[in-house]
C-alpha cells in the first residue's frame, strides 16, 4: 500500500469538507469529479475507448475491488437471467483460476451463485500460473454439455500471488463464444500499465465487459479507492437500481453518472487519487 503526500492532501480535503456524493444532486461537483478522474484513468492505463464516457462506458470509483466485483457479477447475472428466467440462477457458472483472488468466489456466494458452480481452473508453471484458454474452453464445454450456463470469467492481469497475467485476448475469445461475462482483475499491477512497455499485458481489453484496478496500491493513493469501468454501464444500473420514492426529485439526466453503481460513496474519492 503506498499513500503519497497529495493523496493525503486530498483525504484531508475530502474529509473535512464532509463531501458526501451519494447522488448527483447531493454533491454535482464531487460526481462529476469522480467522472473526470475514472476517464483519465482510463487514459492513463491504456484502456479501449468503450470504457470511457465518451465511448458508450463508464467507470467509478468503489472503495475496493470486493465491492466492484459484486456489482460487475449482478450485472452479469441479470444479463443471463433477463432471457433464461430467475429459476435458471442455479444453472449459472462462474469461472477463476487457483491464482484468481478469494474476491470472485465471496462475491459469487453473495450473488446466489451455488457454490458447486464455482470453478477454480488449475493453472501450472509451464503457464506461468497463467489461466489457460484451453483450459477454461475444457471447464465450459463440460458445464454446457451438463446443462449449466457459463456466465462469469476472471482474467487477472497481475495475480496476487506470483503476479501472474492471463492472456485477455485469448480468454475474451472464449467469453465471448459463450456468451460469459469477462472482467479483468488488475487490482494489484494494473498500476503498471501507466508505462507503454506493460501495455501489452492488456492485450484484448476491448474484449471485456469490466475492468479494474486499485490506485491505493501502488498509485500513490492513500486507502481506499478502486477504478472499476464498464463497457455498458445500463447492465449495471438495472442490476443495482431501486428508485425509491424520496428520489424521484433528481432530473433524469442528472442521475445518468451518480448511479453507475448506485452503493453510495461514503466521500468524495476523485479528490484521493493523486
Ligand atoms: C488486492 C487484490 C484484490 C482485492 O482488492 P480489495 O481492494 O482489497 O478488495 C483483488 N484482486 C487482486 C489481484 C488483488 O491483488
Amino acid at each position: 500500500m503506498n499513500a503519497s503526500t497529495a493523496g493525503f492532501a486530498g483525504e484531508m480535503l475530502a474529509t473535512g469538507l464532509n463531501v458526501v456524493p451519494f447522488a448527483w444532486a447531493a454533491s454535482p461537483a464531487a460526481t462529476e469529479l469522480e467522472g473526470v478522474v475514472v476517464d483519465w484513468m482510463c487514459k492513463l492505463v491504456g484502456l479501449p475507448d468503450r470504457f470511457l464516457f465518451s465511448g458508450g462506458g463508464g467507470g467509478v470509483l468503489h472503495g475496493s475491488t470486493c465491492e466492484a466485483v459484486v456489482c460487475t457479477l449482478a450485472a452479469a447475472r441479470d444479463r443471463a437471467l433477463s432471457s433464461l428466467g430467475h429459476e435458471a440462477i442455479l444453472r449459472l457458472v462462474v469461472y477463476a483460476s487457483d491464482q484468481s483472488h478469494s474476491t470472485f468466489q465471496k462475491g459469487a456466494r453473495i450473488i446466489g451463485i451455488p457454490p458447486c458452480n464455482f470453478r477454480v481452473i488449475p493453472t501450472s508453471v509451464a503457464s506461468g500460473y497463467g489461466l489457460t484458454a484451453d483450459s477454461v474452453r475444457g471447464a465450459v464445454e463440460a458445464d454446457v454439455a451438463s446443462g449449466l450456463v457459463p456466465m462469469y470469467l476472471c482474467a487477472t492481469v497481475g495475480t496476487t500471488g506470483v503476479g501472474a497475467v492471463d492472456l485477455v485476448r485469448d480468454l475474451g475469445e472464449v467469453a465471448r463464444r459463450h456468451g460469459m461475462w469477462l472482467h479483468v482483475d488488475a487490482a494489484y499491477a494494473g498500476s503498471a500499465l501507466i508505462c507503454p512497455e506493460f501495455r501489452d499485458c492488456i492485450d484484448g481489453a476491448e474484449l471485456a465487459d469490466s475492468v479494474s484496478m486499485n490506485p491505493h496500491k501502488w498509485f500513490l493513493t492513500n486507502m481506499d479507492c478502486c477504478c472499476l469501468w464498464v463497457a455498458s454501464p445500463a447492465l449495471l444500473t438495472s442490476a443495482l437500481s431501486s428508485n425509491p420514492e424520496y428520489l424521484n426529485n433528481v432530473s433524469e439526466g442528472a442521475q445518468i453518472r451518480w448511479s453507475t453503481t448506485r452503493t453510495g460513496r461514503s466521500h468524495c474519492r476523485g479528490l484521493s487519487v493523486p
